[in-house]
């Protein structure tokens, strides 16, 4: 990545909370110098509905959980130069994997049925494809760069991304941790 070019980016959340997206835009005021070096092409916080074909930074939010998920992982390794995998849903599996102890029928009866009061049952339609287990981002593509934290904090993804934009490798091992 060259240090004067104007990079291309994009993010998109899978099985996550959107907790890393919001940790993002607590970038609050560094958001507009970031835009001064950073195109965001594709995003749940931009308009674009298409993800272009050659993006420089792809950034993934969540853990793979359903098929769509999958696919998203996938386009996103094929289209992304460098695949960043943020926070610890994308890492680990955290919270979403809590479900792999469970049968998926046990999951959707929790969901549809034992936890809903008012006309309890499961969709006929428009339910994701569940994947039997959930797993890390990294299982399913390589990825170039984990960044962990639930979410990781502002300042950690500002670290990252300026990094990036100097045209260095990021290290945020030293400024991140599981959960925090
Ligand atoms: S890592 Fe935490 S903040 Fe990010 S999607 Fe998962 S639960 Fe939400």
């Amino acid at each position: 990545m060259s240090e004067s070019a104007k990079i291309t980016m994009a993010t998109a959340w899978l099985d996550g909370c959107s907790g890393c997206h919001m940790s993002f835009l607590d970038l609050d005021q560094r958001l507009i110098e970031l835009a001064e070096k950073v195109d965001i092409v594709y995003s749940p916080i931009v308009d674009t509905k298409e993800l272009p074909g050659d993006v420089d930074v792809g950034i993934l939010e969540g853990a793979v959980s359903t098929e769509e998920n999958l696919q998203v992982a996938k386009m996103f390794r094929e289209r992304c130069k460098y695949l960043i995998s943020l926070g610890d849903c994308a890492v680990s599996g955290n919270v979403p994997s809590m479900r792999n102890t469970f049968d998926l029928d046990e999951v959707f009866d929790r969901a549809f049925v034992e936890t809903v009061q008012a006309q309890p049952g499961r969709p006929t339609e428009s339910l994701p494809t569940l994947l039997r287990t959930v797993v890390p981002i990294h299982h399913v593509v390589n990825v170039d760069l984990f960044v962990q934290g639930c979410p990781p904090s502002a300042d950690t993804i500002w670290y990252v991304l300026t990094e990036l934009i100097a045209g260095r490798t990021p290290d945020p091992t030293q400024i991140t941790r599981f959960g925090a």
